[in-house]
């Protein structure tokens, strides 16, 4: 066991509180990371509070890791210790079944993905796992992410959930030059969709509920900035992300799509607010296609940080302590957010 602590909720309305907890022991195919940020991501919050059913507590949420190895097992050829590396959503799986092997760990067959926090560790005796806002994690090197020495490292650690669940549908959808894309929700995952889709040559406009970000937006360089769908309704996108959060009318989105458009879907609202689609409304706004998207598998995580690092692409980053992330969770939920936080683990802890 390797004694760790961390920042733990106890109830779906509880504060965070400091807490300690054991690490499994280290692996001989295991690498030990010492965490010096984490970013936090709209998805700790809808954990956090039982938004996706009950969670399992105490939850240590946080799934964009990064930090320094400072251990590895007998058979880790990936990492020395000293090296920077990374860890997002997942940490282990079946590594037999053909997604595992077609690097789609995220979505096992033999439903054997661990996820970072707030689900069993199938490897080791079912105990939850406990995600990043904590000291350190031990992880299998398959499921861990090399991250150059040169790159900005507080910077990098939302790549691996924010950047890695935006550029993964965007590649699916083979955004390219001139691809008429919309971002929609313009958070922490909307602005990276949004950085990305510029770089791989498409025209971008933002979705937001409010004027707030239109500026910031155009600045950034979007075609048009919407603060109402509604206005949007001739726009012809050929793609759509959505990243939103909270409950809207999916057939506002349908609707600014042109024929033979495509809506992916990446944010995942509370389950009792959860929107739907009419069949007739698919029916008499034909040939258009919606579909979901989860994350990305390890290989394309690391196609991502080449690319974004090739094109200088990072998250705009506000820095955190622990003692925040109450505060944080509230500015999330409450329209009082800019983009991403950081929580610097190594100012967290008396
Ligand atoms: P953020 O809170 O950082 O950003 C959400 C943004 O959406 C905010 O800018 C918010 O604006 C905006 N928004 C909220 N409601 C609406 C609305 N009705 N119309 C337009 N814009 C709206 O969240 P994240 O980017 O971290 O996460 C977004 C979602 O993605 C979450 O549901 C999260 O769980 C999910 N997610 C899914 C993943 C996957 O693999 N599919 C992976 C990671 C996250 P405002 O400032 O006004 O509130
Ligand atoms: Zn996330
Ligand atoms: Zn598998």
């Amino acid at each position: 066991m390797i004694p760790a602590k961390g920042f733990a909720i106890f109830s779906k309305d509880g504060k965070f509180q400091e807490h300690r907890f054991n690490r499994h022991a280290l692996g001989k195919n295991d690498v030990l990371i010492d965490i010096h940020y984490c970013g936090i991501c709209h998805s700790d919050i809808h954990a956090a509070y039982s938004e996706w059913g009950e969670g399992i507590y105490p939850m240590i949420p946080g799934h964009e890791i990064v930090g320094i190895v400072t251990a590895v097992g007998s058979h880790v050829h990936k990492f020395k210790v000293g090296d920077r590396a990374g860890v997002g959503t997942f940490v282990n799986s079946c590594k037999q079944c053909s997604n595992c092997l077609n690097h789609h760990e995220v979505l096992c067959e033999h439903g054997k993905t661990v996820h970072t926090y707030n689900c069993p560790d199938y490897f080791h005796n079912n105990e939850p796992h406990m995600g990043g806002y904590s000291n350190c994690i031990v992880v299998d090197e398959d499921y861990v992410i090399r991250v150059p020495s040169d790159a900005p490292f507080e910077k990098i650690a939302p790549l691996f959930c924010a950047g890695i669940t935006t550029y993964s549908p965007l590649k699916f959808a083979q955004v390219k030059e001139g691809t008429k894309v919309g971002i929609a929700g313009f958070g922490g995952l909307g602005h990276m969709a949004f950085k990305y889709a510029l770089a791989m040559g498409a025209e971008v406009s933002v979705f937001a509920r409010s004027e707030s970000k239109k500026e910031m937006a155009m600045d950034m360089g979007a075609k048009h900035y919407y603060s109402s769908v509604k206005d949007a309704k001739h726009a012809n996108l050929d793609f759509i992300l959505s990243t939103i959060p909270t409950s809207y009318d999916l057939t506002d989105y349908v609707r600014c799509l042109a024929y033979g458009g495509e809506l992916a879907i990446v944010g995942l609202p509370p389950f009792n607010v959860m929107p739907t689609i009419s069949i007739a409304q698919l029916v008499f706004d034909p040939n258009k296609k919606v579909y979901g998207s989860l994350v990305g598998g390890i290989k394309e995580t690391q196609e991502m940080l080449d690319f974004s690092i090739l094109h200088n692409i990072y998250p705009e980053i506000k820095l955190v302590e622990g003692k925040d992330i109450d505060q944080v969770f509230y500015d999330l939920t409450h329209s009082n957010a800019l983009f991403r936080h950081v929580i610097d683990m190594k100012k967290s802890f008396k």
